[in-house]
């Protein structure tokens, strides 16, 4: 009798203690592989491409899906591979934000010509600041075979709205050509689902948000928000971070790029307003899932 007793306090001893290594395994060991958003909840997605340095930004809302710049060329396959991996299977819309090859070289040598899509959005540029790229060609020679295929091609109205699934956009910028810096001339947006507000600028420069923020000042109020052009020093001013508050800021940059990016300057603007960074350099592919009310972000 004695003996059972022993045994069956042993089997508990053991239970318990395995119960307490269970609650310590790293987080690591039981996360999943792919980004896990809560669908029931989430009605927004966002996922920040890592592409190096570049800019790819996937948005998901209601079954339908944007995508924000395709990374440099030679990202086209792992942004292909990773849209399909979120099951996208059309890209409602395309914003391709300005002509440089960090943000275009992507969707014109491949993923473009991967999913059907429905709307592209680009600047207009007149005829005498039109890029002369090999890329630049071989992007347009993309949309028109999109055209083609059934898409339209518009080019960006600041002010005009559109809507994702539930969730809408503003096109905030270009307010005016500058033409002899492309970044200035970036297809800028506010996404907007209930009350949250995600903002994205291209690669505006400070010109750029000067102008934004005399034409749209508070509307640019967001939660998250892009760092314009990687985080560089001369965009993300303190005014305008003044302006958009946001809760995060988001800087998409290759690690150990040659430009600097992210400067240190816009790293310290962020700390001393008490923004939170999150970088693709250091973090990898970032997910951000709103519901309407908060925007969270999904770790792995
Ligand atoms: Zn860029």
């Amino acid at each position: 009798m004695r003996k059972r007793k022993q045994q069956r306090t042993f089997l508990i001893l053991a239970a318990v203690v395995a119960l307490a290594l269970a609650s310590y395994l790293p987080q690591w060991l039981r996360a999943p592989a792919q980004p896990r958003v809560n669908a029931g909840v989430a009605q927004l997605t966002l996922h920040f491409i890592d592409v190096g340095q570049g800019d790819c930004t996937l948005i998901q809302a209601g079954g339908q899906s944007m995508l924000i710049d395709g990374g440099e060329r030679g990202s086209e396959e792992l942004v292909t591979n990773y849209l399909k991996a979120q099951n996208v299977e059309r890209l409602d819309y395309v914003v391709a934000t300005h002509p440089h090859s960090d943000h275009i070289g992507g969707l014109a040598y491949g993923v473009l010509e991967a999913f059907p899509v429905g709307t592209i959005i680009a600047p207009r540029l007149s005829q005498t600041h039109m890029p002369t790229t090999q890329t630049y060609e071989r992007f347009l020679q993309c949309v028109a075979q999109c055209k083609q295929e059934g898409a339209q091609a518009v080019f960006a109205r600041a002010g005009d709205t559109y809507e994702l699934g539930p969730a809408r956009f503003q096109l905030l910028g270009p307010l005016q050509e500058d033409g002899r810096n492309y970044n200035n001339d970036s297809v800028a947006l506010r996404l907007s689902l209930g009350e949250v507000g995600v903002l994205m600028t291209g690669d505006a420069e400070q010109p750029a948000e000067k102008r934004m923020l005399a034409e749209w000042g508070e509307a640019l109020r967001a939660q998250l928000m892009k760092a314009g052009h990687h985080g560089s020093k001369t965009s993300s001013t303190e005014q305008f971070l003044r302006a958009v508050q946001p809760e995060s800021v988001v800087i998409s940059c290759g690690l150990y790029n040659t430009y600097g990016h992210p400067s240190p300057e816009v790293l310290a603007r962020c700390k001393a307003l008490g923004i939170s960074v999150c970088r693709t350099d250091i973090d990898g592919t970032l997910v951000f899932a709103s519901d309407g009310t908060t925007i969270w972000r999904v770790t792995e």
